[in-house]
């Protein structure tokens, strides 16, 4: 994909606690999907497109177009991991191997997709008691942290996320996050699964406003940019090369 081209975003959110949960209302009264949306629109204006997904919607708002068309993917998911149908999951761990970025946010570590592309339980300890999250930056100068200033940052109150965190072992940690009950947690890595960029991104409970937050959005918003796909015509389907591309010399027995 040529670097100028407008990056097409889906924004994909089960967007229940929104409509069932007065604190959540209040945070985000349009849902987390729109308040992720209008960042991704004010950080790329007119190099992307960005279309709203949510589980209510017929194929959860994931047809074959949207899919096929979808550069990046990001998925905020909680209380409705097992109603997402198996055969979306399918389709979009297919379009992540084809080379689709995903980025999953907070609660998404328990969704379907992020297990099937990981292969371990995802499971991790955790605690809602308004705890000072501290982010340290463990990669200095990953174009995701473009912008972060300092050694670390803070979210006010946060849902603890604590390790251990049963992933594969991250291509790259980006952030530690430090918890004020004592806990720590891998709160920012990347993966590659095929052609496709995976990054997980803990900060996000929906009791707390922190979509809102200036880092948060651009720590999201840039990884936006790292995911999306490369070019590249290398096929992953496994195929018989019969005709060699050399000649193959005779074996000759010694
Ligand atoms: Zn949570």
């Amino acid at each position: 994909m040529e670097s100028n081209a407008v990056m097409h975003v889906t924004v994909w959110n089960e967007f229940i606690h929104e409509r069932s949960m007065p604190v959540v209302q209040k945070n985000y009264p349009e849902g987390i999907h729109r308040v992720l949306a209008s960042a991704i629109e004010q950080r790329w204006g007119a190099n992307v497109s960005v279309h709203c997904a949510t589980l209510d919607q017929p194929l959860h708002g994931l047809s074959d177009d949207v899919l096929a068309k979808t550069d990046v993917m990001l998925w905020w998911g909680h209380a409705g991991h097992d109603k997402v149908a198996d055969s979306i999951v399918d389709k979009v761990q297919r379009r992540v191997l084809e080379g689709m970025g995903l980025i999953v946010l907070h609660s998404g570590h328990a969704s379907k997709i992020f297990r099937r592309l990981m292969g371990t339980t995802c499971m991790l300890r955790w605690r809602e008691a308004d705890e000072k999250e501290r982010l340290w930056i463990v990669s200095p100068g990953h174009v995701i942290l473009d912008g972060i200033q300092g050694e670390y940052f803070e979210l006010a109150a946060s849902e603890m996320y604590g390790e251990l965190f049963d992933i594969p072992q991250p291509d790259e940690l980006l952030t530690v996050s430090w918890f004020e009950g004592g806990e720590v947690f891998r709160s920012a890595c990347t993966f590659r699964r095929g052609k496709g960029k995976i990054f997980y991104f803990s900060p996000g409970h929906e009791t707390y406003p922190i979509y809102h937050d200036f880092n948060v959005q651009r720590i999201i918003t840039n990884a936006i940019a790292w995911a999306r796909p490369t070019d590249g015509t290398v096929q992953l389907a496994g195929r018989n090369i019969k005709q060699p591309l050399s000649p193959i010399a005779p074996n000759t027995p010694s």
